[in-house]
């Protein structure tokens, strides 16, 4: 069965091109055009939900918010024209799972959404410690409370985890962390790791990222 696919777009031209681009994909899309058709087309069949922030009948952020109170546990994609990171964070903390800023590809949309997909399908993945990784809603649990992590910050700590204490190539750390092949330096992933770092220090956890010099890192 082809996952379906909610699109809350108000730009009709935009919400067609996306119906039309995922039909290509064997997606089942499901198009609406305000916050209150989203409301009432988030059935529990849908399987992601990508969501335009600027709705004319609501903010995106407050329509996901809503969607999370009734219950909708399915990925959320936002989409936004605007960049800034304060827009980035009150998209998660809305309870949104990705972002992409317009103007996108079809095919970075396409990649998110089944990213967002697999990581909705595997259970929560567990560390030893104090640590859980949470891949349904996206966030990491210290001690039972949970920490925000950026999506791709929570890719990094996945791979750590499922590594188990064992080292990491940095090559594919970035892998992980960066799977649509951007170009990544050694500075922009040695700062995601110390962002890491800090999350799992403030949260009480007793785990970090340590560092085999030349070689990798690991979760201990
Ligand atoms: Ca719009």
């Amino acid at each position: 069965m082809h996952p379906r696919i909610l699109i809350v777009e108000d730009d009709h031209a935009l919400r067609d091109a996306l119906r039309r681009g995922l039909l290509d994909e064997d997606f089942t899309p499901v198009p609406a055009a305000d916050g209150a058709s989203a409301l009432r087309l988030a059935t529990a069949d849908i399987a992601a939900a990508v969501l335009d922030i600027g709705l004319p009948d609501a903010d995106g952020r407050d329509v996901c918010h809503a969607l999370r109170a009734n219950g909708f546990r399915a990925p959320v994609v936002f989409l936004t024209a605007r960049h800034g990171l304060t827009d980035r964070l009150s998209g998660f903390s809305a309870g949104g799972d990705d972002y992409l800023a317009k103007p996108f590809h079809l095919a970075e949309l396409v990649a998110r959404l089944r990213a967002a997909l697999k990581r909705a399908a595997s259970p929560p993945l567990a560390a030893t410690g104090d640590l859980v990784l949470d891949a349904v809603h996206h966030h990491m649990r210290v001690h039972g409370r949970p920490v925000a992590l950026s999506p791709t910050e929570f890719r990094l700590l996945a791979v750590l985890v499922a590594a188990n204490g064992t080292l990491v190539r940095r090559r594919d750390l970035v892998r992980a962390g960066w799977p649509e092949g951007a170009h990544v330096s050694d500075n922009t992933l040695d700062q995601y790791l110390t962002r890491l770092r800090r999350k799992l220090r403030e949260a009480g956890s007793g785990l970090t990222v340590g560092t085999a010099r030349g070689v990798g890192h690991r979760l201990s």
